[in-house]
């Protein structure tokens, strides 16, 4: 079943990993998915090759999260292109961990910028046509709820901010029938988060579930989320941890 056909659709950061796992499943879903790389050309046009190779309506712009204009300009590219955003999902993010005392200003302001910023300008720029009944999708982490280990100050802190961006979001675009959800991955294998790492047997010993989850994991629940089913959910987090904190 297509649950979202003829959904016009825009990701952040679908070259790789989560975000490109959600291009796939949305777009399967019958979806028209647009979504943006900065640093993985080549990536972003495996992608796209073997989701039009397989009949899916993709599309990929070069936009790099940490400047205004150019997120300004995708979502008026796809707006123009295709039509109105009906759903938004905002999946681009880095994590910049290391002692505390190294960190820099120049590493606040790229992780805010990426993690932060951009996800308002987005949302800012998109609901200026987003149609009733819309969604914003963003993808936050499970660390906002729980540091885990040290070195990841400036990550938890972005990601805890998703959650009240969320909650007043969701409580502005109400009247007009948009919600707004922050899904809160944990370990999920890919280039930011390998498992077969020091740190990734560390986390599995915290697990309910003892494994790490995958970009399907997190896209399945993004589908859910982004259809009609899910039309009675707006302004909360939705953990997906493999049980990490619980
Ligand atoms: P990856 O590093 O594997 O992939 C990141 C994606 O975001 C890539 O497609 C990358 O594109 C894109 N991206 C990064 N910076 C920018 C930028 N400045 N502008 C545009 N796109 C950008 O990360 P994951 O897939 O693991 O993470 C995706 C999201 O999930 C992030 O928000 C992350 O914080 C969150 N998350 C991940 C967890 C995990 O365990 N993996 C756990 C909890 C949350 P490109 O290479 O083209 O720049």
């Amino acid at each position: 079943m297509e649950r979202l056909k003829n959904k016009i659709v825009l990701v952040t950061g679908g070259s790789r990993g989560i975000g490109a796992a959600i291009v796939e499943k949305l777009a399967t879903e019958g979806a028209h998915v647009s979504f943006t790389y900065a640093k993985s050309p080549e990536k972003a046009e495996q992608l796209l090759d073997r989701l039009q190779k397989a009949g899916k309506q993709v599309n990929a712009i070069q936009a790099d999260s940490a400047d205004p204009q150019a997120i300004q300009s995708a979502i008026q590219q796809v707006v123009s292109a295709f039509g109105p955003i009906d759903i938004l999902v905002n999946n681009a993010g880095i994590y910049i961990g290391r002692p505390f005392e190294e960190h820099t200003l120049e590493d606040y302001e790229q992780i805010m910028n990426i993690n932060v910023r951009a996800l308002f300008i987005a949302a800012l720029e998109t609901v200026k046509s987003m149609p009733n009944g819309g969604r914003i999708i963003n993808i936050g982490s499970n660390m906002a709820e729980n540091a885990l280990s040290a070195q990841t100050t400036l990550y938890t802190m972005s990601k805890s901010a998703l959650t009240g961006f969320t909650r007043g979001l969701a409580r502005d675009l109400g009247p007009k029938n948009i919600t707004v959800n922050v899904v809160q991955p944990g370990p999920i294998d890919t280039d930011m988060n390998p498992a077969n790492t020091e740190l990734a047997d560390f986390l599995r010993s915290r697990m309910a579930l003892s494994d790490y989850g995958t970009g399907s994991d997190i896209a399945n629940l993004v589908a859910f989320l982004a259809s009609e089913e899910s039309k009675y959910i707006t302004g909360t987090s939705l953990t997906i941890d493999g049980g990490l904190n619980a």
